[in-house]
């Protein structure tokens, strides 16, 4: 039989590996990163691997896991706990998994911003004057919430992925990243315009 995974990092040697477990927590079932974090609403371990800050679970990952190749390819959490640098945990996935992912997290937000585009379009049937310019078509239905979790999402996923996750098209989402738009929507607001 295989050897475990956890047993075979346990027995990982080197000023590095005491470095990692010195900021790691062993749960039951999850080791908890206490160490250094990035990311603002999920946050994930941040590990400086002597040249530069690394993510933690992917750092480790690969430590366990000499023979796989990673680059291009995302570590996710089986246990969904970002934190977690338990390799039993982890496994690798591709973009299109994060966004799979992401899609499942955001269904009910998703159903809500489809039923609105719905609505929207029965509306531009009845009143076809009302149908927005095409600069900022799409944008209207976002929310400021969802603009911030766009911007947060940003790296993680396609400007293409990312617009069909939230209904919009791909070109907004670009427009959101540059900060084109929401800083001038924000400052007309702020005139009382
Ligand atoms: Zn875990």
């Amino acid at each position: 039989m295989a050897e475990k995974l956890s047993s075979r990092v346990e027995r990982l040697e080197g000023p590095d590996v005491e470095r990692f477990f010195a900021k790691v927590v062993k749960g039951v079932s999850c080791w908890n990163w206490a160490g250094a974090t990035r990311g603002s609403k999920q946050k994930r371990g941040c590990f400086w691997n002597g040249k530069k800050n690394v993510d933690a679970a992917r750092w480790i990952f690969a430590k366990a896991n000499p023979h796989q190749p990673i680059d291009g390819l995302c570590i996710r959490h089986k246990c969904d706990n970002p934190l977690c640098v338990n390799p039993e945990h982890l496994e690798i996935g591709t973009q299109a998994d994060n966004v799979a992912d992401m899609w499942a997290r955001n269904r009910g937000n998703l159903e809500g911003i489809r039923a609105g585009a719905a609505k929207g379009r029965e509306a531009l049937q009845r009143n076809p004057s009302a149908r927005p310019s095409g600069e900022r078509h799409g944008l209207s239905k976002l929310t400021e919430e969802q603009v911030a979790e766009i911007r947060r999402l940003n790296g993680t996923a396609s400007h293409k992925a990312l617009g069909e996750m939230f209904g919009v098209h791909s070109t907004a989402i670009g427009r959101i990243l540059r900060n084109q738009v929401w800083k001038g929507a924000a400052a007309l607001k702020a005139r009382g315009l």
